[in-house]
């Protein structure tokens, strides 16, 4: 039998991305900072409590915000986990730092606070913990070495739009967090990112570096006469038909949220038996929620992720596996101090992705669950007749 094709992702549109669109384009201000842009804004300040939210062109141009704001000097260290996506170091790297890469936690991906401690020198600035899956980092512990250190804490948040902390909304428990509306993301608009400043002493310059080191928003808000040059800066703000394709995902979250999470927790418990089979499945601490980002496998070798990714894709199925560990990366092995991060090399080399997105039908998602089930109970096989021989062996002769 055929089956048609199941991709790794789809993007999701409610339907009223073309109406805003055209009402944005209407309006006769299609630039940045406009009406969507100002109701994005208020969404996320309403919802989740940043101090401030200025949208972006990405997550990558807002971690580039960030790295701007932390004034870095060359030289300076910056914290980073090795297994996340080039944008997390890259912002600092863009700014002369040294990044200090950590390894990721035996329980699930995220960045073990358990080492921060000693990663930092006296050079050290920030540490930017990335909430992998949109699975909460131990928030607590980074906070309170950084507060010894005097460090600043920048999220990325990319993937963890509406999840929580012990209760309290990611992207609020750093000074700074950056999120991602990239098409692959659960909230998006194409391209597209946000800065969240939770931090006072960054507010006002925020702006100036999102308005390419002017005053301009001061301007706009009638606080000052003229506009001027009067910091660094770039150009970071988003058209404002973006933001109005934002503003149409941001009224469905709800839907979006619930429907991601009902194929997430689809996926737990018809995966759940594996778990006796060897599979690793995500792992959430009692101090984190999910939010339906990714739902991924551990399995328990390279070469059995690669013969389950090839199982899959005979059946029509695409997985994807993701980061290759950074501190081995072509660009950063030579600079990087030789500590071996081996949970993060073992994410890079077992663990896999599955198809998760909103229009993903129940019986497409229970063919993904049917292939990887048979693919652990035939691995097994072999093992039990082996075992089975063992015993009879052992087992006296009758007669
Ligand atoms: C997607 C992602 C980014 C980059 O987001 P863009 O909006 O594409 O720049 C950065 N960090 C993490 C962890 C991501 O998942």
């Amino acid at each position: 039998m055929k089956f048609n094709t199941i991709p790794f992702n789809k993007p999701y549109l409610t339907g009223e991305e073309l109406q805003y669109m055209q009402q944005s384009i209407r309006s006769g201000k299609v630039s940045g900072d406009g009406l969507f842009t100002h109701k994005c804004h208020t969404f996320f300040e309403q919802k989740f409590g940043f101090q401030k939210s200025l949208l972006t062109t990405s997550c990558t141009s807002a971690l580039e915000m960030a790295a701007l704001l932390l004034d870095l000097q060359p030289g300076d260290e910056v914290i980073v986990p090795s297994y996340t996506f080039v944008s997390t170091p890259n912002a600092f790297m863009l700014r002369g730092a040294k990044i200090v890469f950590a390894d990721s936690t035996a329980f699930n991906p995220n960045l073990d606070a358990t080492s921060l401690e000693g990663l930092i020198t006296p050079r050290t600035r920030a540490i930017v913990p990335v909430h992998y899956a949109g699975i909460a980092c131990d928030m607590d512990a980074i906070r309170a070495v950084a507060s010894r250190h005097g460090l600043t804490v920048v999220e990325d948040a990319a993937q963890a739009i509406d999840s929580y902390y012990k209760g309290r909304p990611l992207g609020s428990l750093g000074e700074l967090a950056a999120f991602s509306f990239h098409e692959t993301k659960n909230i998006i608009a194409g391209e597209g990112g946000m800065l969240a400043i939770n931090a006072p002493r960054f507010v006002k310059r925020a702006e100036v570096i999102w308005e390419k080191g002017t005053n301009r928003s001061a301007f706009f808000r009638g606080e000052v006469d003229k506009y001027n040059w009067v910091d660094v800066g770039s150009s970071f703000l988003p058209s404002d038909i973006l933001a109005a394709v934002l503003w149409a995902q941001l009224e469905q979250m709800e839907t979006i949220q619930a429907r991601r999470q009902a194929i997430w927790k689809r996926y737990e418990a018809g995966l759940e038996p594996l778990r006796q089979q060897g599979i690793g499945l995500p792992n959430i601490p009692a101090y984190a929620t999910n939010n339906g980002h990714i739902f991924y496998v551990v399995c328990r070798s390279l070469k059995e992720r690669t013969a389950l990714i090839s199982t899959l894709k005979q059946a029509n199925i695409t997985p994807a596996f993701h980061y290759l560990s950074l501190h081995r990366s072509p660009f950063y092995a030579t600079r990087h101090d030789g500590r071996p991060l081996p949970w993060a090399d073992h994410y890079t080399d077992c663990l896999l992705r599955l198809p998760l997105y909103y229009e993903l039908s129940d019986s497409e998602q229970q063919r993904v669950i049917d292939v990887i089930s048979q693919f652990y109970w035939s691995q097994q096989l072999p093992l039990v007749r082996h075992q089975a021989r063992r015993v009879a062996a052992a087992l006296p002769v009758a007669g």
